[in-house]
């Protein structure tokens, strides 16, 4: 199954990609820790990449459709994989569309994650994570068991330079110019899910499970 996260910054894509994908036992590909990983590595995808993230600007769409039409090549993808945060414009859609049809692989479902402008700002604002495996915590909604420390890896955790409030509103912006035209690409594709992300984690997890199931 090739499913695809969608949602806001901070809807919680990351916090259901972790359930999600043990759940149904696919790998986790999300552009934005690729982009973290290019930078931490200051490779030439990475340089590039920075400024755009800095901004809260995306990342050209050529770069990031290169980068995971190569990542969906290796051997872990060749039966199915859960996106997070890829596509993000029309063009990354159609781009991934062609990608799996060259290879007789289709988008299976895509899950809507949605929440209200207020709880983004909350989430986005207490949001710490992982070094290591990149596991998003939450402050207030979900603190690691010991502060400061991942509960799966023990690796030290830190809050995103691009959570501070002015990036996180030009964020936004560019996912309703951007990215809500997808929303509707998808709808008409009939692969369209909608899930209330205004709800607990366990909520959010159990009504995704459900939808999957129902159709
Ligand atoms: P969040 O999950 O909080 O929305 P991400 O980690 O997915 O954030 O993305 C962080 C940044 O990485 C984005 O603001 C953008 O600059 C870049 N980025 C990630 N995914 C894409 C994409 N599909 N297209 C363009 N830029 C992207
Ligand atoms: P995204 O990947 O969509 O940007 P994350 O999964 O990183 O979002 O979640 C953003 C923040 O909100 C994190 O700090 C996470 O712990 C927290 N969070 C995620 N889902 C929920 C939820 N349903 N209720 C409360 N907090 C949540
Ligand atoms: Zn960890």
């Amino acid at each position: 199954m090739y499913i695809i996260l969608l949602g806001a910054p901070g809807a919680g894509k990351g916090t259901q990609a972790d359930n999600l994908s043990s759940e149904l036992n696919l790998p986790h590909i999300a552009s934005g820790d690729l982009f973290r990983e290019a930078l931490r590595k200051e490779t030439e995808l990475g340089l590039l990449a920075k400024s755009y993230m800095e901004r809260g600007e995306l990342v050209p769409d050529e770069v990031t459709i290169k980068m995971i039409l190569h990542r969906i090549e290796m051997p872990d993808c060749a039966s199915g994989c859960l996106f997070d945060g890829f596509p993000r414009t029309l063009a990354q859609a159609e781009a991934l569309d062609k990608g799996l049809a060259d290879k007789g692989k289709s988008i299976d479902k895509v899950i809507y994650i949605k929440v209200s402008d207020e709880e983004l700002l909350k989430r986005l604002g207490g949001r710490w994570l992982c070094r290591n495996c990149q596991t998003p915590y939450h402050l207030i909604t979900a603190p690691p068991k010991v502060p400061g420390k991942c509960d799966k890896c023990g690796g030290e955790l830190y809050q995103r330079e691009d959570d501070k409030e002015e990036t996180v509103k030009e964020r936004l912006r560019v996912f309703l110019a951007q990215t809500i035209p997808i929303v509707d690409y998808y709808r008409g594709q009939s692969k369209l899910i909608e899930v209330n992300g205004n709800q607990g984690i366990q909520e959010v997890a159990k009504e995704i499970m459900l939808l999957l199931k129902a159709k």
